[in-house]
Protein backbone atom coordinates (compact mmCIF):
# COMPACT_ATOMS: atom_id res chain seq x y z
CA UNK A 1 0.00 0.00 0.00
CA UNK A 2 1.65 3.51 -0.91
CA UNK A 3 0.94 7.03 -0.40
CA UNK A 4 1.17 7.51 -4.38
CA UNK A 5 -2.09 6.79 -4.61
CA UNK A 6 -5.66 8.71 -3.87
CA UNK A 7 -6.64 4.16 -3.19
CA UNK A 8 -5.06 1.09 -2.79
CA UNK A 9 -7.83 -0.45 -4.55
CA UNK A 10 -10.80 0.40 -6.92
CA UNK A 11 -12.78 -2.35 -7.52
CA UNK A 12 -14.87 -1.55 -10.80
CA UNK A 13 -18.73 -3.07 -10.21
CA UNK A 14 -20.63 -3.45 -7.04
CA UNK A 15 -21.80 -7.31 -7.43
CA UNK A 16 -21.05 -10.53 -5.43
CA UNK A 17 -17.96 -10.33 -6.01
CA UNK A 18 -16.63 -6.70 -6.15
CA UNK A 19 -18.61 -6.19 -3.06
CA UNK A 20 -16.95 -8.72 -1.13
CA UNK A 21 -13.73 -8.25 -2.75
CA UNK A 22 -14.10 -4.33 -1.55
CA UNK A 23 -15.18 -5.16 1.91
CA UNK A 24 -12.42 -8.02 2.49
CA UNK A 25 -9.58 -5.63 1.76
CA UNK A 26 -11.09 -2.95 3.42
CA UNK A 27 -11.51 -4.53 6.47
CA UNK A 28 -7.39 -5.38 5.92
CA UNK A 29 -6.54 -1.96 6.13
CA UNK A 30 -6.85 -1.20 2.14
CA UNK A 31 -7.89 2.72 0.90
CA UNK A 32 -10.83 0.55 -1.30
CA UNK A 33 -13.55 2.62 -3.82
CA UNK A 34 -16.02 0.41 -5.60
CA UNK A 35 -17.67 2.13 -8.76
CA UNK A 36 -20.88 1.22 -9.73
CA UNK A 37 -23.22 2.52 -12.72
CA UNK A 38 -26.79 0.61 -11.57
CA UNK A 39 -27.02 -0.91 -8.69
CA UNK A 40 -25.33 -2.47 -5.58
CA UNK A 41 -25.41 -5.74 -5.09
CA UNK A 42 -25.39 -6.39 -9.00
CA UNK A 43 -27.01 -8.80 -11.15
CA UNK A 44 -27.82 -11.51 -7.98
CA UNK A 45 -29.46 -8.92 -5.62
CA UNK A 46 -31.13 -6.41 -8.37
CA UNK A 47 -32.19 -8.61 -11.72
CA UNK A 48 -30.90 -12.35 -11.08
CA UNK A 49 -30.82 -15.18 -8.25
CA UNK A 50 -32.61 -13.24 -5.05
CA UNK A 51 -35.60 -11.90 -7.11
CA UNK A 52 -35.59 -15.11 -8.93
CA UNK A 53 -35.74 -17.56 -5.82
CA UNK A 54 -38.65 -15.18 -4.57
CA UNK A 55 -40.80 -15.35 -8.01
CA UNK A 56 -39.96 -19.39 -7.62
CA UNK A 57 -41.65 -19.27 -4.23
CA UNK A 58 -44.35 -17.52 -5.38
CA UNK A 59 -45.13 -19.28 -8.32
CA UNK A 60 -45.12 -22.57 -6.46
CA UNK A 61 -48.14 -21.16 -4.24
CA UNK A 62 -50.38 -22.11 -6.72
CA UNK A 63 -49.82 -26.09 -6.49
CA UNK A 64 -49.55 -25.64 -3.00
CA UNK A 65 -52.87 -24.45 -3.15
CA UNK A 66 -54.12 -27.16 -5.18
CA UNK A 67 -52.10 -29.51 -3.21
CA UNK A 68 -53.81 -28.81 -0.51
CA UNK A 69 -56.89 -29.96 -1.37
CA UNK A 70 -56.06 -33.99 -0.78
CA UNK A 71 -55.15 -32.39 3.32
CA UNK A 72 -58.83 -31.57 3.30
CA UNK A 73 -57.72 -28.24 2.63
CA UNK A 74 -60.75 -27.15 0.10
CA UNK A 75 -59.95 -23.65 -1.90
CA UNK A 76 -62.45 -23.03 -4.52
CA UNK A 77 -60.61 -22.40 -7.54
CA UNK A 78 -62.84 -19.81 -8.28
CA UNK A 79 -61.52 -18.01 -5.56
CA UNK A 80 -57.50 -18.57 -6.06
CA UNK A 81 -56.68 -15.25 -7.79
CA UNK A 82 -52.88 -13.93 -8.55
CA UNK A 83 -51.82 -10.31 -8.22
CA UNK A 84 -48.22 -9.64 -10.29
CA UNK A 85 -48.48 -6.51 -9.29
CA UNK A 86 -48.38 -7.34 -5.89
CA UNK A 87 -45.42 -9.71 -6.35
CA UNK A 88 -43.38 -7.13 -8.23
CA UNK A 89 -43.72 -4.74 -5.64
CA UNK A 90 -43.01 -6.45 -2.78
CA UNK A 91 -40.18 -7.93 -4.72
CA UNK A 92 -38.94 -4.70 -4.92
CA UNK A 93 -39.03 -3.42 -1.50
CA UNK A 94 -36.91 -6.41 -0.34
CA UNK A 95 -34.54 -5.55 -3.13
CA UNK A 96 -34.74 -1.69 -1.72
CA UNK A 97 -33.64 -3.53 1.24
CA UNK A 98 -30.92 -5.57 0.31
CA UNK A 99 -29.23 -2.44 -1.42
CA UNK A 100 -29.53 -0.74 1.40
CA UNK A 101 -27.55 -3.35 3.26
CA UNK A 102 -25.00 -3.60 0.49
CA UNK A 103 -24.70 0.15 1.14
CA UNK A 104 -24.39 -0.11 5.12
CA UNK A 105 -21.67 -3.23 4.31
CA UNK A 106 -19.17 -0.95 2.17
CA UNK A 107 -20.06 2.40 4.00
CA UNK A 108 -19.49 0.04 7.92
CA UNK A 109 -16.05 -1.25 6.63
CA UNK A 110 -14.88 2.85 5.27
CA UNK A 111 -15.29 1.62 1.74
CA UNK A 112 -15.72 4.97 -0.85
CA UNK A 113 -18.89 4.61 -3.27
CA UNK A 114 -18.73 6.16 -6.16
CA UNK A 115 -21.94 6.05 -8.61
CA UNK A 116 -21.10 6.41 -12.21
CA UNK A 117 -19.54 4.11 -15.43
CA UNK A 118 -15.71 3.59 -14.86
CA UNK A 119 -13.31 3.49 -17.79
CA UNK A 120 -9.82 3.12 -16.89
CA UNK A 121 -7.35 6.00 -18.31
CA UNK A 122 -4.32 3.94 -17.82
CA UNK A 123 -2.87 1.04 -15.07
CA UNK A 124 -3.22 3.91 -12.22
CA UNK A 125 -6.20 5.66 -13.55
CA UNK A 126 -9.86 5.36 -13.18
CA UNK A 127 -11.87 8.14 -14.43
CA UNK A 128 -15.55 8.22 -13.72
CA UNK A 129 -17.20 11.27 -14.97
CA UNK A 130 -15.21 14.59 -14.31
CA UNK A 131 -13.21 12.57 -11.28
CA UNK A 132 -10.15 11.05 -12.15
CA UNK A 133 -9.31 8.35 -9.44
CA UNK A 134 -5.60 7.04 -9.05
CA UNK A 135 -5.35 3.87 -7.24
CA UNK A 136 -2.56 0.94 -7.23
CA UNK A 137 -4.79 -1.78 -8.02
CA UNK A 138 -7.91 -2.07 -9.91
CA UNK A 139 -9.98 -5.36 -10.15
CA UNK A 140 -12.75 -5.24 -12.77
CA UNK A 141 -15.63 -6.84 -11.59
CA UNK A 142 -18.41 -5.87 -13.70
CA UNK A 143 -19.98 -8.98 -14.55
CA UNK A 144 -22.12 -10.14 -17.18
CA UNK A 145 -25.01 -8.79 -19.31
CA UNK A 146 -28.01 -11.20 -21.49
CA UNK A 147 -26.99 -12.05 -24.75
CA UNK A 148 -29.60 -11.07 -27.26
CA UNK A 149 -29.51 -13.09 -31.01
CA UNK A 150 -29.57 -11.10 -33.91
CA UNK A 151 -32.48 -12.15 -35.90
CA UNK A 152 -34.97 -10.45 -37.00
CA UNK A 153 -37.48 -8.48 -34.48
CA UNK A 154 -34.83 -8.81 -31.69
CA UNK A 155 -36.32 -5.95 -30.65
CA UNK A 156 -39.15 -7.25 -29.32
CA UNK A 157 -37.23 -9.91 -27.32
CA UNK A 158 -37.32 -9.23 -23.50
CA UNK A 159 -34.75 -10.74 -21.26
CA UNK A 160 -34.36 -11.66 -17.55
CA UNK A 161 -33.68 -8.05 -16.50
CA UNK A 162 -36.95 -7.07 -18.07
CA UNK A 163 -38.83 -10.06 -16.91
CA UNK A 164 -38.84 -8.91 -12.71
CA UNK A 165 -40.23 -5.64 -13.92
CA UNK A 166 -42.81 -6.52 -16.32
CA UNK A 167 -46.02 -4.43 -15.91
CA UNK A 168 -48.33 -7.71 -16.34
CA UNK A 169 -48.09 -11.02 -17.21
CA UNK A 170 -49.28 -12.15 -20.83
CA UNK A 171 -51.33 -14.85 -21.51
CA UNK A 172 -49.03 -16.91 -23.41
CA UNK A 173 -45.10 -16.79 -23.18
CA UNK A 174 -42.25 -18.13 -25.13
CA UNK A 175 -39.41 -18.86 -23.63
CA UNK A 176 -35.47 -19.07 -25.78
CA UNK A 177 -33.26 -20.96 -24.56
CA UNK A 178 -32.62 -24.47 -22.85
CA UNK A 179 -30.24 -23.12 -19.91
CA UNK A 180 -30.67 -22.04 -16.33
CA UNK A 181 -32.25 -19.08 -16.61
CA UNK A 182 -34.29 -20.87 -19.67
CA UNK A 183 -36.16 -23.34 -17.31
CA UNK A 184 -36.47 -21.50 -14.56
CA UNK A 185 -38.51 -18.36 -15.88
CA UNK A 186 -40.41 -21.36 -17.68
CA UNK A 187 -41.46 -22.70 -14.76
CA UNK A 188 -42.05 -19.52 -12.87
CA UNK A 189 -44.31 -18.41 -15.91
CA UNK A 190 -46.24 -21.73 -16.14
CA UNK A 191 -46.66 -21.59 -12.01
CA UNK A 192 -48.35 -18.08 -12.68
CA UNK A 193 -51.27 -18.98 -15.16
CA UNK A 194 -48.67 -18.25 -18.04
CA UNK A 195 -49.56 -20.40 -21.18
CA UNK A 196 -45.76 -21.36 -21.59
CA UNK A 197 -43.87 -22.77 -24.18
CA UNK A 198 -39.63 -23.44 -24.12
CA UNK A 199 -37.62 -23.18 -27.53
CA UNK A 200 -34.18 -24.94 -27.55
CA UNK A 201 -32.18 -25.36 -30.81
CA UNK A 202 -30.44 -28.88 -29.63
CA UNK A 203 -32.22 -32.65 -28.80
CA UNK A 204 -32.35 -32.03 -25.22
CA UNK A 205 -32.17 -28.86 -22.54
CA UNK A 206 -29.87 -28.45 -19.89
CA UNK A 207 -26.55 -29.25 -21.70
CA UNK A 208 -23.49 -29.62 -19.38
CA UNK A 209 -26.14 -31.47 -16.90
CA UNK A 210 -26.50 -35.37 -16.45
CA UNK A 211 -28.19 -36.86 -19.09
CA UNK A 212 -30.70 -38.64 -17.02
CA UNK A 213 -31.14 -35.58 -15.09
CA UNK A 214 -31.96 -33.43 -18.05
CA UNK A 215 -34.49 -36.44 -19.48
CA UNK A 216 -36.41 -36.65 -16.09
CA UNK A 217 -36.73 -32.73 -15.62
CA UNK A 218 -37.85 -32.66 -19.54
CA UNK A 219 -40.60 -34.83 -18.55
CA UNK A 220 -41.64 -33.14 -15.41
CA UNK A 221 -41.97 -29.71 -17.02
CA UNK A 222 -44.02 -31.38 -19.46
CA UNK A 223 -46.34 -32.74 -16.76
CA UNK A 224 -46.90 -29.17 -15.93
CA UNK A 225 -48.07 -28.13 -19.04
CA UNK A 226 -44.88 -26.51 -20.48
CA UNK A 227 -44.61 -26.77 -24.11
CA UNK A 228 -40.92 -28.10 -24.80
CA UNK A 229 -40.01 -27.59 -28.40
CA UNK A 230 -36.91 -28.96 -29.11
CA UNK A 231 -34.51 -28.81 -32.38
CA UNK A 232 -35.67 -26.27 -32.91
CA UNK A 233 -35.18 -22.51 -33.19
CA UNK A 234 -36.78 -18.87 -33.44
CA UNK A 235 -35.67 -17.25 -36.73
CA UNK A 236 -38.09 -14.29 -36.76
CA UNK A 237 -40.27 -12.45 -34.90
CA UNK A 238 -43.11 -9.94 -35.65
CA UNK A 239 -45.52 -8.12 -34.03
CA UNK A 240 -49.34 -9.21 -34.56
CA UNK A 241 -51.87 -6.30 -32.76
CA UNK A 242 -50.68 -7.17 -28.97
CA UNK A 243 -49.05 -10.74 -29.77
CA UNK A 244 -45.98 -11.73 -31.64
CA UNK A 245 -45.45 -14.36 -34.46
CA UNK A 246 -43.14 -16.34 -34.31
CA UNK A 247 -41.24 -18.45 -37.21
CA UNK A 248 -39.62 -21.45 -36.05
CA UNK A 249 -36.69 -22.84 -38.05
CA UNK A 250 -38.77 -26.10 -38.23
CA UNK A 251 -41.43 -24.19 -40.10
CA UNK A 252 -43.88 -23.75 -37.28
CA UNK A 253 -45.13 -21.02 -35.76
CA UNK A 254 -45.79 -19.82 -32.57
CA UNK A 255 -48.00 -16.90 -31.02
CA UNK A 256 -47.15 -14.91 -27.81
CA UNK A 257 -47.66 -12.24 -26.17
CA UNK A 258 -44.21 -12.59 -24.80
CA UNK A 259 -41.17 -13.64 -25.77
CA UNK A 260 -37.77 -14.45 -23.66
CA UNK A 261 -34.64 -14.55 -24.77
CA UNK A 262 -32.93 -16.31 -22.32
CA UNK A 263 -29.71 -17.42 -24.88
CA UNK A 264 -26.78 -16.61 -22.49
CA UNK A 265 -24.60 -13.76 -20.94
CA UNK A 266 -21.59 -11.98 -21.89
CA UNK A 267 -18.49 -10.22 -20.38
CA UNK A 268 -19.85 -7.02 -19.56
CA UNK A 269 -16.59 -4.68 -20.56
CA UNK A 270 -18.08 -2.27 -22.55
CA UNK A 271 -16.21 1.17 -22.54
CA UNK A 272 -14.21 0.46 -19.65
CA UNK A 273 -10.97 0.59 -22.26
CA UNK A 274 -8.80 -2.68 -21.81
CA UNK A 275 -8.14 -2.98 -25.57
CA UNK A 276 -5.92 0.08 -25.27
CA UNK A 277 -4.53 -0.59 -21.97
CA UNK A 278 -3.52 -4.78 -22.97
CA UNK A 279 -5.51 -6.68 -21.08
CA UNK A 280 -6.15 -9.67 -23.26
CA UNK A 281 -8.92 -10.98 -23.82
CA UNK A 282 -10.22 -15.13 -24.27
CA UNK A 283 -12.03 -16.17 -27.47
CA UNK A 284 -15.23 -16.24 -25.39
CA UNK A 285 -15.09 -12.44 -25.15
CA UNK A 286 -14.02 -12.76 -21.11
CA UNK A 287 -11.05 -11.32 -19.60
CA UNK A 288 -8.29 -13.29 -19.64
CA UNK A 289 -6.50 -14.15 -16.13
CA UNK A 290 -4.43 -16.44 -14.81
CA UNK A 291 -5.13 -18.60 -11.74
CA UNK A 292 -4.66 -15.55 -9.17
CA UNK A 293 -6.90 -13.20 -11.30
CA UNK A 294 -4.13 -11.46 -12.68
CA UNK A 295 -4.88 -10.32 -16.46
CA UNK A 296 -1.41 -9.24 -18.54
CA UNK A 297 -1.46 -5.67 -16.74
CA UNK A 298 0.31 -6.09 -13.61
CA UNK A 299 -2.12 -3.60 -11.67
CA UNK A 300 -5.31 -4.52 -13.04
CA UNK A 301 -7.36 -7.76 -11.95
CA UNK A 302 -9.85 -9.17 -12.38
CA UNK A 303 -12.81 -11.61 -11.19
CA UNK A 304 -16.94 -12.89 -11.30
CA UNK A 305 -18.93 -13.67 -14.62
CA UNK A 306 -16.38 -10.81 -16.41
CA UNK A 307 -13.44 -14.04 -16.60
CA UNK A 308 -15.87 -16.39 -17.79
CA UNK A 309 -15.65 -19.17 -14.95
CA UNK A 310 -18.73 -20.47 -13.40
CA UNK A 311 -21.59 -17.85 -13.62
CA UNK A 312 -22.18 -18.09 -9.87
CA UNK A 313 -22.60 -15.89 -6.70
CA UNK A 314 -20.63 -18.28 -4.48
CA UNK A 315 -18.06 -18.51 -7.55
CA UNK A 316 -17.00 -14.87 -7.55
CA UNK A 317 -17.59 -14.78 -3.57
CA UNK A 318 -14.96 -17.16 -3.54
CA UNK A 319 -12.64 -15.87 -5.80
CA UNK A 320 -13.13 -12.52 -3.88
CA UNK A 321 -11.48 -13.96 -1.36
CA UNK A 322 -8.99 -15.56 -2.22
CA UNK A 323 -8.08 -12.22 -4.51
CA UNK A 324 -8.42 -9.67 -1.61
CA UNK A 325 -6.16 -12.45 0.29
CA UNK A 326 -3.35 -12.36 -2.55
CA UNK A 327 -3.43 -8.52 -2.51
CA UNK A 328 -3.80 -7.20 1.21
CA UNK A 329 -3.45 -10.73 2.86
CA UNK A 330 -0.74 -13.06 3.78
CA UNK A 331 -1.66 -15.15 1.22
CA UNK A 332 -1.37 -16.55 -2.52
CA UNK A 333 -3.93 -19.39 -2.46
CA UNK A 334 -5.53 -20.57 -5.65
CA UNK A 335 -9.77 -20.96 -6.09
CA UNK A 336 -10.65 -24.43 -6.12
CA UNK A 337 -13.27 -25.09 -8.72
CA UNK A 338 -13.67 -29.14 -7.87
CA UNK A 339 -17.36 -30.38 -7.11
CA UNK A 340 -18.90 -27.01 -7.08
CA UNK A 341 -22.65 -27.79 -6.00
CA UNK A 342 -25.29 -25.47 -8.17
CA UNK A 343 -28.85 -25.78 -8.09
CA UNK A 344 -31.43 -24.92 -10.85
CA UNK A 345 -34.80 -23.66 -9.68
CA UNK A 346 -37.03 -24.96 -12.45
CA UNK A 347 -39.90 -26.65 -10.56
CA UNK A 348 -39.22 -29.23 -9.09
CA UNK A 349 -35.42 -28.23 -8.31
CA UNK A 350 -32.23 -29.91 -9.72
CA UNK A 351 -29.28 -29.93 -7.37
CA UNK A 352 -25.97 -31.15 -8.45
CA UNK A 353 -22.38 -31.71 -7.47
CA UNK A 354 -19.47 -33.71 -9.37
CA UNK A 355 -19.37 -34.56 -12.74
CA UNK A 356 -21.95 -35.93 -15.22
CA UNK A 357 -21.83 -39.87 -16.24
CA UNK A 358 -20.52 -38.95 -19.06
CA UNK A 359 -17.22 -36.91 -18.01
CA UNK A 360 -16.62 -39.53 -14.67
CA UNK A 361 -16.71 -42.36 -17.07
CA UNK A 362 -13.99 -40.45 -19.00
CA UNK A 363 -12.19 -39.51 -16.12
CA UNK A 364 -12.14 -42.91 -13.74
CA UNK A 365 -13.03 -45.52 -16.12
CA UNK A 366 -15.31 -47.95 -14.08
CA UNK A 367 -18.75 -46.51 -12.46
CA UNK A 368 -21.31 -47.55 -10.25
CA UNK A 369 -24.73 -45.75 -11.02
CA UNK A 370 -26.81 -45.51 -7.82
CA UNK A 371 -30.28 -44.50 -9.24
CA UNK A 372 -33.47 -43.99 -7.36
CA UNK A 373 -36.66 -42.62 -8.36
CA UNK A 374 -39.94 -42.44 -6.16
CA UNK A 375 -43.08 -39.99 -5.67
CA UNK A 376 -42.26 -37.81 -3.06
CA UNK A 377 -44.68 -38.86 0.34
CA UNK A 378 -46.02 -35.73 0.08
CA UNK A 379 -47.96 -36.03 -2.92
CA UNK A 380 -48.85 -39.24 -1.69
CA UNK A 381 -51.84 -37.46 -0.19
CA UNK A 382 -51.33 -34.83 -2.78
CA UNK A 383 -52.14 -36.56 -6.08
CA UNK A 384 -49.41 -34.79 -7.81
CA UNK A 385 -47.89 -36.90 -10.51
CA UNK A 386 -44.60 -35.61 -9.69
CA UNK A 387 -41.97 -37.30 -9.12
CA UNK A 388 -38.59 -37.18 -8.02
CA UNK A 389 -34.98 -38.38 -9.49
CA UNK A 390 -31.72 -39.44 -6.99
CA UNK A 391 -28.63 -40.27 -8.76
CA UNK A 392 -25.42 -41.27 -7.72
CA UNK A 393 -21.82 -41.85 -9.30
CA UNK A 394 -19.36 -44.07 -7.82
CA UNK A 395 -15.88 -44.80 -8.50
CA UNK A 396 -15.82 -48.23 -8.85
CA UNK A 397 -12.24 -48.78 -8.08
CA UNK A 398 -11.46 -46.14 -5.24
CA UNK A 399 -15.87 -46.86 -3.83
CA UNK A 400 -15.27 -42.70 -3.56
CA UNK A 401 -18.71 -40.83 -4.44
CA UNK A 402 -17.47 -38.70 -7.00
CA UNK A 403 -20.88 -37.13 -7.67
CA UNK A 404 -24.33 -36.89 -6.92
CA UNK A 405 -27.61 -35.59 -8.93
CA UNK A 406 -31.04 -35.02 -7.86
CA UNK A 407 -34.17 -33.47 -9.49
CA UNK A 408 -37.06 -33.04 -6.77
CA UNK A 409 -38.34 -30.65 -4.11
CA UNK A 410 -35.96 -28.69 -2.42
CA UNK A 411 -33.05 -30.21 -4.80
CA UNK A 412 -30.73 -27.26 -4.06
CA UNK A 413 -30.80 -27.47 -0.07
CA UNK A 414 -30.13 -31.29 -0.01
CA UNK A 415 -27.32 -31.02 -2.41
CA UNK A 416 -25.15 -28.62 -0.70
CA UNK A 417 -24.86 -31.46 2.54
CA UNK A 418 -23.93 -33.48 0.08
CA UNK A 419 -21.35 -31.09 -1.64
CA UNK A 420 -19.44 -31.38 1.96
CA UNK A 421 -19.20 -35.08 1.96
CA UNK A 422 -18.37 -35.43 -1.68
CA UNK A 423 -15.37 -32.57 -1.37
CA UNK A 424 -14.13 -34.84 1.84
CA UNK A 425 -13.91 -37.55 -0.03
CA UNK A 426 -16.76 -40.14 1.22
CA UNK A 427 -16.77 -43.25 -0.01
CA UNK A 428 -20.25 -45.45 -0.72
CA UNK A 429 -18.93 -46.96 2.24
CA UNK A 430 -19.30 -44.10 4.43
CA UNK A 431 -22.72 -42.90 2.25
CA UNK A 432 -23.98 -46.79 3.48
CA UNK A 433 -23.20 -46.26 7.05
CA UNK A 434 -24.70 -42.89 7.48
CA UNK A 435 -27.57 -42.89 9.19
CA UNK A 436 -30.90 -41.64 7.48
CA UNK A 437 -33.16 -39.03 8.73
CA UNK A 438 -36.64 -40.35 8.34
CA UNK A 439 -39.48 -39.70 6.90
CA UNK A 440 -37.39 -37.38 4.32
CA UNK A 441 -37.03 -37.67 0.38
CA UNK A 442 -33.10 -36.97 1.43
CA UNK A 443 -32.31 -40.38 3.32
CA UNK A 444 -32.90 -41.97 -0.21
CA UNK A 445 -28.69 -40.85 -1.23
CA UNK A 446 -27.69 -43.25 1.88
CA UNK A 447 -30.43 -45.90 1.40
CA UNK A 448 -29.45 -47.02 -2.21
CA UNK A 449 -27.78 -49.93 -1.68
CA UNK A 450 -27.71 -51.96 -4.70
CA UNK A 451 -26.22 -50.27 -8.07
CA UNK A 452 -28.48 -49.58 -10.99
CA UNK A 453 -25.97 -50.59 -13.73
CA UNK A 454 -21.71 -50.62 -13.72
CA UNK A 455 -20.38 -48.56 -16.68
CA UNK A 456 -16.81 -48.79 -18.12
P1 LIG B 1 -26.84 -20.73 -20.32
O1 LIG B 1 -25.53 -20.66 -20.95
O2 LIG B 1 -27.05 -21.56 -19.13
O3 LIG B 1 -27.93 -21.17 -21.42
C1 LIG B 1 -28.05 -20.47 -22.62
C2 LIG B 1 -29.04 -21.22 -23.48
O4 LIG B 1 -29.27 -20.48 -24.67
C3 LIG B 1 -28.51 -22.57 -23.92
O5 LIG B 1 -29.60 -23.46 -23.97
C4 LIG B 1 -27.95 -22.29 -25.31
O6 LIG B 1 -27.98 -23.40 -26.16
C5 LIG B 1 -28.94 -21.26 -25.80
N1 LIG B 1 -28.39 -20.37 -26.81
C6 LIG B 1 -27.24 -19.66 -26.75
N2 LIG B 1 -27.07 -18.91 -27.87
C7 LIG B 1 -28.14 -19.16 -28.64
C8 LIG B 1 -28.53 -18.70 -29.92
N3 LIG B 1 -27.79 -17.84 -30.62
N4 LIG B 1 -29.68 -19.16 -30.44
C9 LIG B 1 -30.44 -20.05 -29.75
N5 LIG B 1 -30.13 -20.53 -28.53
C10 LIG B 1 -28.97 -20.08 -27.99
O7 LIG B 1 -27.24 -19.22 -20.08
P2 LIG B 1 -28.39 -18.57 -19.23
O8 LIG B 1 -28.63 -17.28 -19.93
O9 LIG B 1 -29.52 -19.49 -19.01
O10 LIG B 1 -27.67 -18.32 -17.84
C11 LIG B 1 -26.38 -17.71 -17.78
C12 LIG B 1 -25.64 -18.22 -16.60
O11 LIG B 1 -26.13 -17.62 -15.42
C13 LIG B 1 -25.76 -19.71 -16.35
O12 LIG B 1 -24.88 -20.45 -17.13
C14 LIG B 1 -25.46 -19.83 -14.89
O13 LIG B 1 -24.07 -19.95 -14.70
C15 LIG B 1 -25.96 -18.50 -14.34
N6 LIG B 1 -27.24 -18.73 -13.65
C16 LIG B 1 -27.27 -19.48 -12.53
C17 LIG B 1 -28.45 -19.72 -11.88
C18 LIG B 1 -28.46 -20.57 -10.66
O14 LIG B 1 -27.41 -20.77 -10.06
N7 LIG B 1 -29.60 -21.15 -10.30
C19 LIG B 1 -29.71 -19.17 -12.35
C20 LIG B 1 -29.58 -18.41 -13.55
C21 LIG B 1 -28.39 -18.20 -14.16
P3 LIG B 1 -26.79 -24.49 -26.21
O15 LIG B 1 -26.93 -25.32 -24.99
O16 LIG B 1 -27.08 -25.23 -27.46
O17 LIG B 1 -25.51 -23.71 -26.27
Amino acid sequence: MSDKFEFDLVVIGAGSGGVRLARMSAQRGARVAVVESRYLGGTCVNVGCVPKKLFVYGSHIGEDIEDGAGYGWSVPRDQVKFDWPTLVANKNTEIHRLNGIYQRLLENTGVTIIEGTAHIDDPHTVVVGDRKISTGHITVATGSWPVIPDIPGKEHLVTSNDMFYLPQLPNEAVVWGGGYIGVEFAGILAGLGVKTTLVYRGDLFLRGFDDDIREFVAGELRKKGIDLRFGTTIQAIKPEGSQYNLELSDGSVLEAGLVMAATGRRALVDGLGLDALGVEMTPSGHIEVDDHFQTAVPSITALGDVIGTPQLTPVALGQAMVLSRRLFGDGEGVMDYAAIPTAVFCQPNIGTVGPTETVALAEYGRLRIYRSEFKPMKHTLSGREERCLMKLIVDDASDKVVAAHMVGPDAGEILQGLAVAIKAGATKAVFDSTVGIHPTSAEEFVTMREPERTVG
